[in-house]
């Protein structure tokens, strides 16, 4: 299927879901953590138990998100972030289910019930006791010097609102997931080595329920041939090619 074929597709159809991986955010400069020199190779990773068990363990992952937080400031959305969005805005987005923490979609304009967070949000704090939510902003500025925040006023402590290794999947945002890749007529994967499982499997639930598939990735990803279209390349590059021949008319 050429690009052309697959935009007369895209243009046809209101049931479309993305799929987004670090690849799409690595554009607008947010590091892909698990790369070599990526944070998670220069902080030890904290699993969900010693986060809750040791506040050492704490203090490290807040330092750790604390280098994260300082980071966002500087980014921002780009056309691929931006081209999704305007599928919502043309009523033709069934649905976005993201891998990535950063945000980013929502800063484009994709609404929270058009999202899924597979892997939560650095956006928010959490309370892991009450599920209270807070905004970052005023938690980070306290943090100094590897002090941690104090508790919710619940007594439950507070976590940036991301999965955690050893955290449990969100049922609710796993449920939405499954049943948008189920009932997708096109399922689009973008910037996403598609390697972590779970979410790796969503496209071929899309893809086994008759939804048409296509990859957009920098590298090969283990379902290209499960793919009906595939473009191999950079993610913005892809979306400015693809916007002119997507105007009705
Ligand atoms: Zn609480």
């Amino acid at each position: 299927m050429t690009l052309e074929e697959f935009a007369d597709r895209l243009r046809k159809t209101r049931e479309i879901v993305f799929f987004t991986g670090a690849g799409i955010s690595t554009e607008s400069g947010v590091p892909d953590f698990r790369s070599p020199g990526g944070i998670w190779t220069k902080y030890q990773p904290v699993y969900y138990d010693e986060f809750v068990s040791s506040e050492a363990a704490r203090a490290r992952y807040w330092k750790m998100k604390n280098e994260t937080h300082e980071l966002y400031k500087d980014v921002r959305p780009n056309v691929g972030h931006y081209a999704i969005a305007a599928f919502e805005k043309r009523e033709r987005l069934l649905g976005l289910i993201t891998q990535n923490v950063d945000g980013l979609h929502g800063l484009a304009g994709v609404s929270p019930g058009k999202m899924v967070e597979l892997h939560g949000t650095d956006r928010k704090v959490t309370c892991l006791d009450c599920g209270k939510e807070f905004e970052p902003e005023p938690i980070y500025a306290r943090l100094k010097d590897g002090a941690i925040p104090g508790p919710c006023a619940c007594g439950g402590l507070l976590k940036p609102a991301t999965i955690s290794f050893g955290q449990a999947m969100p049922q609710d945002a796993m449920r939405r997931a499954a049943q948008w890749s189920e009932t997708a007529e096109i399922f689009v994967v973008v910037g996403s080595s598609l390697a972590v499982q779970p979410a790796a499997s969503f496209p071929v639930v899309a893809k086994r329920s008759g939804a048409l598939l296509a990859i957009v990735n920098r590298e090969a990803t283990p379902l290209d041939d499960l793919a009906d279209y595939n473009y191999r390349g950079a993610i913005g590059e892809f979306f400015t090619t693809l916007n002119p021949l997507l105007a009705d008319g």
